[in-house]
């Protein structure tokens, strides 16, 4: 046989065998093919994920987890709408326009405007129907506000069971979800899957044994939460240390990375502000949070002072509002302080410390607080005020002239800066002090999107195919720089909703 025979006979086989690949490939592309990827099993991608397959959508929920759920396990679970069925069978009037208006008010005008209207206008929505799903709110609610500025109205909804609460109604829905809705667990996305002209065709993702596959779709939601357990991200994205470790475990920021290698941009950094009453378990940052004092105004007056590292009071501690308090700890050095007392003000005064989850959620008694010094590393005690301020690492000398310069405002009842509740003087030893700890439990920013939940380019263009709903978008797009009861939860759930209801989905027939 000739050379050149051989070289036909063996160009023809190849071209079978290529020929016959591709049809194998265009087969296996074809099962897989889904009408829509969601990329987390959360608070967001669980809504999607049931609502599209409500209109007949094939829809596969990654799931990097074994089990669904991502914050919801921890979460606090409040949420705020306005104008639900439950508001308005206890006579409270109540429109997403005031609940707009209140979070461009109290963001003083930082809020995304866009974004939050579509939140505010969708809340209610989703409160009514988790409601019709069996969620029970607990009494007391709603509120206008617990720990944090206060709404015009009370629309602010918590289960006894919090986050968990809301899980539950959902695993219950997704009993009943069509058959046409695929949750893949133990399943982590890792970048998405793009076309010669960057619009998303799905993603590829990995199984626990390491084997990417690709799943493709016209459309990929990602609700793969925030980035709280990706230290260096958070550092990089909010220009601050991350110094409470909080939030799910396997949210890294995927979510991120994926909307950026495909054009998109992450924005509101400058909306970072740190929280106010948070004690951490320990001096290491990122700590998790042992428990919380009580400085709601309303809940508890003050009779400790507050003091800065330099042993520097910078607030009057009975300053009305949270938000203010909030502004006053981000320009102090690592956004840290102590609460200053004596043993006068530990025996008197009413309970201080409230338990924060996993530990139980309630104020701890005068016995317990004092067992805390000499145990917890952020309760401190001395029998001088110096040696307290060298055990807690506050200025000394400092220290010493703020308490006798409050002594003396208390005793004329005059204070420099205008506190008012001043009950007993900080005198009789042993002296204690608490270290406190400004953070976030959610990064400030987040993946820009626009009205649609499109993933945008910095032009303002938005990357064909993604789409993004959740913690991703950034607790700066919905609260501005302020923290807004309830605006991480109520969002996530009603921007997947929204996009499952949404969605320009291909007619099924
Ligand atoms: C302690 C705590 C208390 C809070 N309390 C409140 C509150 O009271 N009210 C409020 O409004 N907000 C609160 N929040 C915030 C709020 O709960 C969250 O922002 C919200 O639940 C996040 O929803 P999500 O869908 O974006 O993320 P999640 O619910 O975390 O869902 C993301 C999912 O994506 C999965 N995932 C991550 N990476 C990948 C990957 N690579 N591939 C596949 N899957 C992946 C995760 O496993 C997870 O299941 C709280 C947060 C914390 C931490």
């Amino acid at each position: 046989m000739s050379a050149s025979g051989v070289s036909r006979r063996w160009v023809l086989s190849t071209l079978a065998a290529v020929a016959a690949s591709s049809r194998a490939r265009a087969k296996s592309v074809a099962q897989s093919q889904w009408d829509l990827i969601i990329v987390g099993a959360g608070t967001a991608g669980l809504p999607a994920a049931l609502f599209a397959a409500r209109r007949g959508a094939r829809v596969l929920v990654l799931e990097k987890g074994a089990q669904v759920g991502g914050t919801l396990w921890f979460s606090g679970g409040q949420m705020s709408a306005a104008g639900t069925r439950l508001q308005k069978a206890k006579g409270i009037e109540d429109s997403p326009a005031e609940h707009l208006a209140d979070i461009m008010r109290i963001s003083r005008g930082t809020a995304n405007e866009d974004i939050v209207r579509l939140a505010v206008e969708n809340a209610a929505g989703t409160v009514d129907w988790l409601e019709s799903a069996g969620l029970t709110f607990g009494p007391g609610f709603p509120v206008a506000g617990t720990g944090h500025e206060p709404y015009s109205h009370a629309r602010v909804w918590g289960a006894p069971d919090r986050g968990l609460a809301i899980l539950r109604v959902l695993e219950k829905e997704l009993t009943t979800a069509p058959a046409s809705l695929s949750v893949l667990k133990s399943t982590e996305v890792v970048e998405p899957i793009l076309d010669r002209r960057g619009a998303v065709l799905g993603v590829i993702a990995k199984d626990e044994a390491g084997v990417r596959r690709d799943f493709r779709a016209p459309h990929t939601v990602l609700a793969s939460g925030g980035y709280m357990a990706n230290t260096a991200l958070f550092q990089s994205l909010n220009g601050v240390p991350k110094y409470r470790a909080a939030g799910w475990p396997m949210n890294t920021g995927v979510g991120i990375d994926i909307g950026r290698s495909a054009g998109g941009w992450v924005r509101g950094r400058e909306n970072y502000l740190c929280d106010f009453g948070s004690i951490p378990a320990d001096l290491e940052i990122p700590s998790p949070e042992l428990a919380r004092s009580i400085h709601h105004p309303e809940r508890r007056e003050p009779w400790e002072i507050i003091v800065n590292r330099a042993g520097k009071r910078f607030l009057a501690e009975d300053l009305g509002s949270v938000d203010e308090r909030e502004h006053m700890l981000l320009t102090q050095p690592d956004n840290r302080y102590w609460l200053v007392f004596d043993e006068d003000i530990l025996r008197n005064a009413p309970p201080l410390v409230r338990g924060a989850p996993p530990g139980e959620l309630r104020d701890w008694t005068t016995q317990e607080l004092a067992d805390a010094f000499g145990v917890a590393p952020a309760f401190t005690s001395a029998a001088t005020l110096e040696q307290l301020a060298v055990g807690a690492g506050i200025d000394p000398r400092n220290l010493v002239a703020t308490v006798d310069e409050y002594n003396a405002g208390q005793a004329s009842g005059h204070d420099s800066l205008g506190r008012t509740h001043m009950p007993r003087p900080i005198k009789r030893a042993p002296f204690y002090a608490i270290r406190h700890q400004g953070a976030t439990l959610i990064g400030v920013a987040g993946l820009a999107v626009d009205d649609k939940l499109r993933v945008t380019k910095p032009d303002g263009a938005p990357v064909a195919g993604l789409y993004a709903a959740g913690e991703l978008l950034g607790n700066g797009t919905l609260s501005g720089k302020a923290f807004c009861a309830g605006m991480m939860v109520t969002p996530a759930l009603s921007f997947g909703r929204w996009l499952g209801e949404n969605l320009p989905l291909a007619k099924r027939g």
